[in-house]
């Protein structure tokens, strides 16, 4: 396992100091003169301004998670959303394209859907576990490339390698949104990834107490352009916020192992069960894309399970009502156990058709293990499907 942790730099008090990072609520910072303000803004001597611009807990938090992906220089921002706008909006402009993957993160989806096209940014999307379709999608003036590792909420595994070599040969940047898989399973800078990005709220910091992204390049240049659009278009993240995140950062390898282990052990589990349809899980030799999981994560899955009941919406309430202790609730990364329903929330606004070319019934559920115990928590799964072919319709 790596290793993610680093002491924080903490003022010394007296002899002593203390052994977590202190939070520095101040907005602003006072320099010593002009001349010393100056030194500041060319950058000769190295201080703070005004918190917008950057503050200590910001910059300790995004040096850690600097460290787990292999990268300098990240930012933290103040929602993975905000991440997502300062790659897209932040390096493409007017009369340039933009190719994302087909079952990115919804609001990603409606940034690149509704917000690019009406500044003038062209965007399509294409199946990124096809590497032609990608290659056929791509324009002269094809700008970005945005992917996720493993689609939500059907798991696919994107062909990362395929895509980063057919970008760097376009000279396309490639964008990768590695908030499921995390750095514990891959570092997409190590497979050719341009710009990496996080929703921090969801499995770094990890118990759904704060929203935070982050983002960092390899190009010293495209990682400043990034940060001044957030400075100007006020992206930036609470003193706060990044100090929870940091103190939730302290066990995200933990958390990830065990939740990852429970997760291999759900689908298992899962998948010799009356009633269930589909398990999707990325280490399971039925996966749709088994080999490239394999090789692309280590052998590793994630903490994400999806499964497929029968007896339509009727069987799919009485799963939800009966499998108590699991909150319903469309997010992902808590400690605990949450369980989402795609045909009612992230993809309500396909037309059924449109779901089910994308793998999703009315009887799909994507699970994101918590840390429970896994006994306890199989137990709570068969009540649920015991519910559920008790009411199939
Ligand atoms: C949640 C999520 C986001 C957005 O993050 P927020 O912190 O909610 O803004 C982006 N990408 C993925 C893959 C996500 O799961």
């Amino acid at each position: 396992m790596k290793k993610t942790l680093q002491r924080p730099q903490v003022p010394v008090i007296g002899v002593s100091h203390p052994v977590v990072s202190p939070i520095m609520p101040s907005v602003v910072y006072a320099s010593e003169s002009p001349d010393a303000l100056d030194a500041q803004y060319d950058g000769r001597a190295q201080g703070y301004t005004y918190a917008r611009e950057g503050h200590p807990n910001a910059d300790l938090l995004a040096r850690r998670i600097d460290a787990m992906e292999g990268l300098e220089g990240g930012i933290v921002l103040g929602s993975g959303m905000a991440a997502v706008t300062a790659v897209l909006m932040g390096l493409c402009r007017a009369g340039d394209h933009v190719l994302g993957g087909n079952q990115l993160y919804g609001r990603s989806m409606r940034l690149m859907g509704e917000e690019l096209p009406r500044l003038g940014i062209a965007t399509t999307l294409a199946d990124p576990t096809d590497v032609a379709a990608m290659a056929a999608a791509l324009r002269p003036e094809t700008k970005l490339v945005l992917i996720e590792v493993v689609s939500n909420p059907t798991l696919r595994i994107a062909d990362l390698d395929g895509i980063a070599a057919l970008c760097a040969e376009r000279g396309v940047l490639l964008a990768v949104d590695n908030t499921f898989t995390t750095p514990s399973a891959i570092r997409p800078a190590e497979h050719g990834a341009d710009i990496v990005l996080h929703s921090v709220t969801k499995l770094l910091a990890g118990h759904s107490d704060v929203t935070l992204g982050w983002v960092a390049a390899r190009d010293p240049g495209i990682a400043e352009r990034m940060r001044v659009f957030a400075v100007t278009t006020g992206l930036t993240a609470s003193p706060f916020d990044c100090w929870l995140a940091e103190r939730g950062l302290v066990s995200f390898d933990l958390r990830f192992a065990r939740t990852q282990e429970t997760a291999e052990r759900l689908a298992a589990h899962l998948a010799g069960q009356q009633g269930v349809t589909r398990v999707l899980y990325p280490t399971r030799p039925d996966h749709p894309d088994a080999a490239r999981a394999q090789g692309l994560l280590r052998g590793q899955g994630c903490n994400m399970v999806s499964f497929e009941i029968e007896g339509g919406r009727a069987a799919a309430n009485a799963f939800a009502r009966a499998a108590e202790g699991i909150a319903f609730a469309p997010t992902l990364g808590d400690v605990g156990t949450t369980l989402s329903h795609p045909a009612s929330s992230s993809h309500r606004a396909l037309s059924p058709e449109a779901r089910a070319a994308n793998g999703i019934s009315e009887g799909f559920f994507r699970v994101s293990v918590g840390l429970e115990e896994p006994q306890a928590l199989l137990a709570v799964f068969d009540r649920g499907l015991e519910a559920a072919r008790a009411a199939a319709d």
